[in-house]
């Protein structure tokens, strides 16, 4: 299955370290073969991401904070310096106060809720945007999602939220950019250990759980989200696009309580 992406740039952005959603599909895509380019957000993170983009042959790290619209338009005009057009983009970036991310929704403030939607959901559509400006047909477009948009889980509260709107966002831009060939899909990725994952409640919990009542009755990893990626980037997923793709050991289709698990 070698090279599925031989030929093809792409933009990885929200990578911050090797536990990051970004860095399994970095390396997926890397190993298939495309050349790729990072943005980070902060100089903090610059030490972080570099030497993992140069372990994969990249040296192209740009500085983006994507709720700032000129840090956005800087980074597609150094990408559009560099390659003049790019062939997909992955967005791995979300966030929200860990404060909020306990106990009840209900509570959510205004600012936060204001400030989650514009990181972890306005961002993809303005990221979109500027991708398909230099896309060509045959581009792919890609984000990620969690399944506290489809149903209620604990602590998730104001990110379920910012997830099902992110998810929507999807469908209207796959919409929109689809006439041009261009396509536009989510994976909804199963609970995974990383920096932003550690600011929600329990979150140990939540992964124990899903390792006892997923179907595969284990949780998945960045790798598997990768391979998963490979498809929906490459020209394997040319017919799929609006497409919400999970990859979480199956846990979406669960009912109820595995009769095999124990209490925890
Ligand atoms: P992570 O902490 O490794 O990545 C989150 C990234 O978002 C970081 O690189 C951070 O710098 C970036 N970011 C936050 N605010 C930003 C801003 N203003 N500008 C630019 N970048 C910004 O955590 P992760 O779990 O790999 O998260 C990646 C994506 O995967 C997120 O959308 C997350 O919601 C989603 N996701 C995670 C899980 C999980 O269990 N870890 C499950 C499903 C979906």
């Amino acid at each position: 299955m070698a090279g599925l992406l031989a030929g093809k740039r792409g933009l990885i952005m929200g990578l911050a370290n090797d536990k990051s959603i970004a860095w399994g599909i970095a390396k997926a895509c890397a190993e298939q073969g495309a050349e790729l380019a990072f943005s980070y957000q902060g100089e903090q993170l610059k030490k972080r991401v570099g030497p993992l983009a140069a372990s994969v042959g990249s040296t192209e790290l740009i500085e983006c904070d994507v709720t700032d619209e000129a840090s956005l338009d800087a980074l597609f005009a150094r990408i559009k310096d560099i390659w003049e057009t790019v062939d997909f983009v992955v967005h791995a970036i979300g966030f929200s106060d860990k404060n909020e991310l306990r106990g009840r929704y209900v509570d959510t403030g205004r600012e936060n809720f204001a400030m989650s939607m514009d990181v972890s959901v306005y961002s993809f559509t303005a990221v979109c945007r500027r991708a398909a400006a230099i896309m060509k047909p045959g581009g792919s477009l890609l984000t990620l999602t969690y399944y506290g948009a489809e149903k209620v889980m604990p602590h998730y509260n104001v990110m379920g939220l910012c997830k099902a709107a992110l998810e929507a966002s999807v469908k209207y831009i796959a919409e929109d950019l689809g006439k041009d060939g261009i396509r536009c899909n989510a994976i909804s990725a199963g609970p995974i250990k990383t920096l932003a994952a550690s600011g929600i409640g329990d979150f140990r919990y939540i992964m124990r759980w899903n390792e006892l009542n997923s179907p595969l009755r284990r949780n998945v990893t960045q790798e598997e989200v990768g391979k998963a990626a490979i498809y929906l980037l490459s020209d394997l997923g040319s017919g799929t696009t609006g497409e919400n793709l999970h990859v979480d050991a199956g846990y979406h289709v669960v009912g109820m309580k595995a009769v095999d698990a124990p209490d925890i």
